[in-house]
């Protein structure tokens, strides 16, 4: 009934140019530098109801055009949910983000729309599945390509009143399986104070049905600086796939309307810049973290449940963490250490290259020189045996 929703761990990736600046190269310096080696990891999946703008918002998110590749967002068979991650690499001053996205088109489409959220629980934990089968197989020494869903931005319609039914079940499912941001769609269509009182309304319920969203349900010591940022949870964002014109003659993306135009970068406008900081410069690690240490352990202990080794799990599990973050270490190191090697190589070839010229170099200037003193040695002879000649040529 489902299509086959397992990891995509060849699909291929392509290069696209970013139409303005994300802020990549904002991150802490030595992430900065790290990642100029090796590229990010962003896994994001969207989910909501058809027609919310989840599309035209990613566009947006990562001022970039995703239509280009993008396979048919509205699935012919409405029966099921369409997934399909698509991959990108997005550049800016020399960091590197490879960037899936996985949208769920279709999803809320059907009569019975709980069922809907089935196919992309499935997909979730077929990712985790076959990075558990990575761990341990030969692929773990080449590195391990992690498909794993690192947020999932869930898409709230713009209603004005408390969640719907279908928004509850999803989100309590979803967020038991990975990192959950809710954001409410075309916030454009709604006042300020509409969006203040659906916030509220959001959060209320979110704390009632006791969901947990991030970056809330998950605290960190470690985040003074996004204050500002988490005042806007739930982001109440908006996209737009044109460029309007404003009264200063300034060409920005966003959507014009009679009474005036929303600009999608202003944050007084709209909260999609907080909500890109929160995933690209401040969470991008944070997210990666809790996607490996909080949900896919959460994965993993369900496996042993099922096959009734959970309590040994639960025992190990934290013996089994240390052993594979050694691993891993001994595998960085290792990496290191080759690098290190091919260096040294590299800089001992370049040394005795240039010992060699420098040898040719003073060779040739030796035989120069000795021409050059060989000529005027016959130069001289020449002198004197026209000295000579003229000499007898006066006796005669
Ligand atoms: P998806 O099915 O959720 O991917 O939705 P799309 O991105 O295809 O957008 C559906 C429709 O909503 C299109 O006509 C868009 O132009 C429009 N739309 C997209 N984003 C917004 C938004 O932020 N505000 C408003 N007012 N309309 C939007």
């Amino acid at each position: 009934l489902f299509p086959d929703l397992g990891p995509y761990k060849h699909a291929p990736a392509r290069a696209f140019p970013l139409t303005s600046p994300l802020g990549m190269d904002q991150l802490p310096r030595q992430k900065h530098l790290k990642t100029k080696r090796k590229p990010f990891q962003l896994n994001v999946m969207v989910v909501g109801e058809s027609g919310l703008g989840k599309s035209t918002f990613m566009n947006t998110l990562f001022c970039t055009d995703l239509n280009d590749t993008s396979v048919p967002k509205v699935p012919q068979d409405t029966k099921t949910v369409d997934i399909t991650p698509v991959h990108f690499e997005l550049e800016e001053e020399g960091v590197k983000l490879n960037l899936c996205l996985i949208d769920t088109p279709g999803f809320g489409d059907r009569l019975d729309r709980k069922e809907d959220v089935k196919p992309i629980l499935e997909y979730i934990d077929k990712q985790y599945a076959a990075y558990y089968d990575a761990e341990r197989s030969s692929e773990f020494r080449r590195g391990i390509i992690d498909t794993r869903v690192h947020a999932c931005l869930y898409f709230i319609s713009p209603t004005g009143h408390s969640l719907k039914d279908l928004d509850v079940e999803t989100l309590k499912e979803l967020s038991t399986q990975v990192s959950v941001i809710p954001v409410i769609a075309k916030g454009d269509t709604m006042t300020d104070e509409e969006k203040v009182l659906f916030k509220k309304r959001i959060l209320e319920d979110l704390e009632h049905y006791n969901i947990p969203i991030y970056p809330h349900a998950y605290p960190d010591d470690d985040r003074d600086d996004m204050e500002e940022t988490l005042k806007h949870v739930p982001f109440a964002v908006m996209g737009s796939d044109s460029l309007v014109d404003l009264p200063n003659g300034e060409k920005v993306r966003g959507r014009a309307y009679r009474w005036g135009t929303v600009e999608v970068e202003n944050p007084a406008h709209c909260d999609m810049v907080h909500l890109r900081e929160l995933l690209i410069i401040q969470c991008l690690h944070e997210l990666a973290d809790l996607s490996h240490h909080h949900h896919y352990h959460g994965y993993r202990t369900r496996l042993l449940r099922q096959d009734g080794r959970a309590e040994s799990f639960m025992r190990c599990d934290e013996q089994y963490d240390e052993e594979m973050e050694k691993l891993k270490t001994g595998h960085d190191q290792a990496m290191s250490q080759r690098e290190e090697k091919m260096r040294q190589q590299f800089v001992e070839l370049v040394q005795t290259t240039e010992d060699d010229i420098r040898r040719r170099e003073r060779e040739l200037q030796e035989k120069r020189d000795k021409m050059m003193s060989d000529l005027e040695e016959q130069q001289k002879q020449i002198a004197l045996l026209e000295q000579e000649l003229n000499q007898k040529l006066t006796i005669r």
